[in-house]
């Protein structure tokens, strides 16, 4: 067998263990998915994507104008108006369930389809993006025929039409978490997903399209920005749905006050890990490594900063170094892969810009000594050591495989650390003692706080964040609520 660079550096590798692609089918050219059939765009323009791992062209896809966007508005206003509005509950349920079904049953190819086209490792959308979309369709089905139990004496009605509008780092999954509690509660939808990331929302259209659910119910339309602002703005949405950066929500806030469209945000984060010196340290090592490097930090509740107590540091620090040593940069579609790649030259170059900020604000620079692919984009896992507070590395979002560490003494000393962030949308504490693990999770400013574990998600309970993190919540029982008049 033939000595890889990797051999060299560990004495050992992983045989590669690609995933196959032969099962899966991309179409050459994608069109708009209006009113239950896919329709050439008005003004015939198409944008090539890419996969960020190869940075070969995987397939062309529609550009939505403001005539297209008005399409697919008024074809999901009269599927409300006409068909979904009166449908009962129980009747809405079985679509839902159906579309549910069938994500499970093509589960493989949409891994496999996020993977080429988002560049996330095989095993994160094959065990985490994909069942999690489903479950999000099989929790929501569940409350379509229930929703005057969740709400009692509140006559819960639905808002309309919802405008959604998702970023690229979870495109099927964030689709799911839009979709699902929208038409559970009686809404139809026009959703635009990613520019960059529009694969699996279009397989979805299909799905869509086969389940039978009525035409113009969802309505899914590609484009770039210029797209997710005319869907904002256009008079007959009642509800807007946003995921995406805090500046592009911004935009939309501005957009929409003083009309009665109801809004959601969920915006960008900056999540702290606090590890107490009575913390499983190999465990929280695990977290760490998985809430920040895995899926290349492309995650907004990602735990981009450390904050560990002082008596444990050097040893948190070399168990971290250690194990970063290990992870495996490279082929997202190979199953031994831990880091996939980057999902855009844009993005990486916004990372490469922070890691020479990081630098010249004087934090130390560590990186293992992988070898990264030529092709694609890739970036390694790295950490700033003695990194401090006003530094930019600390508060600003840099949604990369970047991890920025501090040190702490006292509890008041790193609650007000943490707090100290724009952001307010996750945090991991790592401890022994359930009396700290209460204390901190009223004290911290964050939507989501996880006690010994980090990034671990559940359909049945709600997301979302505080401050310049957003607001709205989605997810579990609280997921219903923006999509109602109760
Ligand atoms: P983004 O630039 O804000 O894009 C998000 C979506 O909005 C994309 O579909 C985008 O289209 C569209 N868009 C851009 N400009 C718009 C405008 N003026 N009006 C309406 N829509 C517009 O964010 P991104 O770079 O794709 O994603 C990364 C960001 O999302 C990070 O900040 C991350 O923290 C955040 N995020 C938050 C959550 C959460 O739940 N809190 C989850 C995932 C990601 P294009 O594709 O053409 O840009
Ligand atoms: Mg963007």
């Amino acid at each position: 067998m033939q000595t890889t660079q990797a051999d060299k550096i560990f004495d050992w590798a992983y045989a590669p263990a690609p995933e196959a692609t032969d099962h899966v089918h991309i179409n050459k050219k994608y069109d708009l998915f209006i009113d239950g059939k896919f329709v050439k765009p008005g003004k015939g323009k198409y944008t090539n994507t890419i996969s960020p791992s190869t940075e070969q062209l995987l397939a062309q896809v529609a550009e939505a104008d403001e005539k297209d966007v008005d399409k697919a508005v008024k074809a999901a206003k009269s599927a409300y108006d006409k068909t979904w509005k009166k449908m009962p509950g129980k009747e809405k349920a079985k679509y839902i369930f159906r579309i549910a079904r069938m994500i499970q049953e093509r589960a493989r190819e949409f891994s496999v389809i996020e993977t080429m086209n988002g560049g996330k490792p095989i095993r994160e959308s094959r065990d985490i993006d994909i069942p999690l979309a489903a479950n999000h369709f099989f929790y929501y089905a569940g409350w379509a025929d229930k929703l005057d139990y969740a709400f009692p004496n509140r006559k819960p009605q639905p808002v309309g039409v919802a405008g959604q509008i998702i970023p690229w780092n979870f495109p099927l999954l964030m689709a799911a978490w839009k979709i699902a509690p929208a038409l559970a509660t009686g809404n139809t939808v026009v959703l635009k997903p990613a520019e960059t990331t529009p694969l699996t929302a279009l397989k979805l259209a299909e799905i869509i399209q086969e389940s039978g659910l009525p035409d113009g119910v969802v309505n899914i339309i590609t484009g770039a920005g210029q797209t997710g602002a005319a869907l904002v703005n256009h008079s007959l949405i009642n509800k807007v749905a946003f995921t995406g950066s805090t500046e592009v929500g911004k935009v939309i806030q501005k957009a929409l006050a003083g009309s009665n469209k109801k809004l959601s945000l969920e915006l960008g984060g900056k999540g702290a890990h606090i590890v107490f010196e009575d913390a499983p340290i190999d465990q929280a090592v695990e977290g760490i490594v998985n809430g920040i490097f895995f899926n290349q930090g492309h995650v907004c509740c990602a735990g981009s900063r450390l904050f560990v107590q002082e008596s444990i540091a050097d040893k948190l620090i070399d168990k971290l170094k250690d194990r970063m040593s290990s992870l495996i940069v490279g082929d997202p579609l190979d199953k031994n892969t831990d880091i996939g790649a980057i999902h855009s030259k844009e993005q990486l170059d916004k990372i490469n810009q922070y890691l020479s900020v990081g630098k010249k604000e004087g934090a130390e620079m560590y990186q293992p000594s992988c070898i990264i692919p030529k092709k694609g984009f890739y970036c390694k896992p790295t950490l700033f050591l003695n990194a401090s507070q006003s530094h930019r590395i600390v508060q600003e979002e840099i949604f990369g495989p970047v991890l920025a560490v501090q040190t702490f003494r006292t509890i008041e000393e790193v609650i007000e650390k943490a707090n100290n962030a724009p952001y307010g949308l996750s945090a991991g504490v790592w401890t022994d003692k359930g009396s700290r693990i209460f204390n901190l999770t009223s004290q911290l400013k964050a939507g989501v706080v996880w006690a010994n574990t980090y990034n671990k998600f559940d359909p049945a309970s709600p997301f979302g964040g505080y401050k310049e993190s957003g607001f709205g919540r989605e997810g579990g029982l609280h997921g219903l609520m923006p999509y109602l008049n109760l």
